[in-house]
């Protein structure tokens, strides 16, 4: 199995994927695309929640030249999402796209391949090439059903015509909303094929179930070592896909940004409200970006010890509380100072 130290390595814009770099955080604009200043704003908010690689739609030519001005205005590198035009395909290469998500057998015929291929080429473009569980071709899914192999033989498909055209700067994504069918085509696939893997649980929907069913997905395939870029899709604005992404890389161990909060449970013993207090820290810290782990526990008997992982903590106690350090009592104080406290302690360690 082709893990994600063993694929290729791809480079889109500054951004390396692939052969062991960092699984980067990928998201998609949800604005017109030819509105100019919307896209730039919300790709700013985008980038500021740690949003590493953002895709927008090319659909028509002006969108394709709104690339030329919103990437003068950007930091990350910015995916052309193109459907059906070799066109535009190459209108968005030329706008300085830095990647191309399109399929080649919807482009209309090898010598259209050829065109975006040698434009690819000449610009240092990949291509991510995608297949969608929901819109397999007819005859894939009557010959195979609707399967993780019909997924795989399709994308290799779709690799294979980029290969005839002497291309091989390719990105693969195989994406359902069908968790355990998505899971098997990513496995199968790997089994195939070292280009880097774009994962993620397609059309998951929203609200906590979206955030549980992503996370099963693709953490999953990220604790099997799969995966070079994550996207997080969520129904709505985009920006809240950035966060999952990060909760799942930091829960899967694969990478660590900003404050992890480990709180705990509470239970019979706790006399503070560790709910609040936790979310007050959560609050205080969100534009943290160094890596740190601040543990919110209800008591002094067990809180330093399930704390210890933490790089800092507060334990409550009946009026008074702990600091914790290293899973160390480092200072008894009244239960109105544990938040100050903390917080100071924080700031210490940035
Ligand atoms: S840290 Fe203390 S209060 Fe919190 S769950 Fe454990 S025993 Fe209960």
């Amino acid at each position: 199995m082709y893990t994600r130290e063993h694929t290729s390595v791809v480079h889109i814009g500054k951004v390396a994927v692939g052969g062991g770099n960092p699984v980067a955080v990928q998201s998609m604009t949800n604005t017109d695309t030819r509105d100019v200043d919307a896209t730039v704003e919300q790709i700013l908010r985008l980038e500021a929640r740690g949003c590493e690689i953002v895709r927008a739609s090319v659909y028509d030519e002006e969108c394709a030249h709104a690339f030329a001005r919103i990437k003068e205005r950007i930091h990350i590198p910015l995916v052309a999402d193109i459907h059906f035009s070799d066109k535009l395909a190459i209108a968005a290469v030329e706008n300085g796209a830095d990647k191309l998500r399109l399929n080649p057998g919807n482009i209309g015929g090898e010598d259209k391949v050829r065109k975006v291929a040698d434009a690819a080429r000449a610009h240092g473009v990949p291509i991510r090439v995608g297949v969608n569980a929901g819109s397999l071709e007819a005859a894939m899914q009557a010959a195979h059903g609707h399967t993780a192999q019909a997924m795989v033989n399709s994308a290799m498909g779709e690799i294979a015509i980029l290969e005839k055209q002497g291309f091989d700067n390719i990105v693969v994504s195989l994406k359902a909303s069908n968790v355990p069918l998505c899971l098997e085509a990513y496995r199968l696939m790997a089994q195939h094929c070292a280009y880097p893997l774009h994962i993620g649980i397609t059309e998951a929907g929203g609200g906590d179930n979206a955030l549980i069913k992503s996370a099963v997905g693709a953490g999953a395939l990220l604790l099997d070592g799969l995966g070079d870029t994550l996207r997080v899709s969520l129904t709505g604005a985009p920006e809240p896909e950035v966060d999952a992404a990060w909760s799942i890389l930091r829960a899967s161990g694969v990478r660590r940004r900003g404050v992890e909060i480990i709180s705990c449970p509470t239970c019979g013993r706790t006399r503070i409200n560790v709910a609040a207090l936790a979310a007050q820290v959560e609050q205080a810290t969100c534009h943290i970006t160094k890596p740190l782990k601040v543990a919110v526990m209800g008591c002094v008997v067990n809180g330093p010890g399930e704390a210890k992982e933490a790089d800092v903590g507060i334990a409550g106690g009946d009026g008074r509380g702990v600091l914790i350090k290293g899973g160390e009592v480092v200072r008894t104080m009244a239960e109105e100072e544990l938040l100050p406290a903390l917080l100071a302690e924080i700031d210490t360690l940035l």
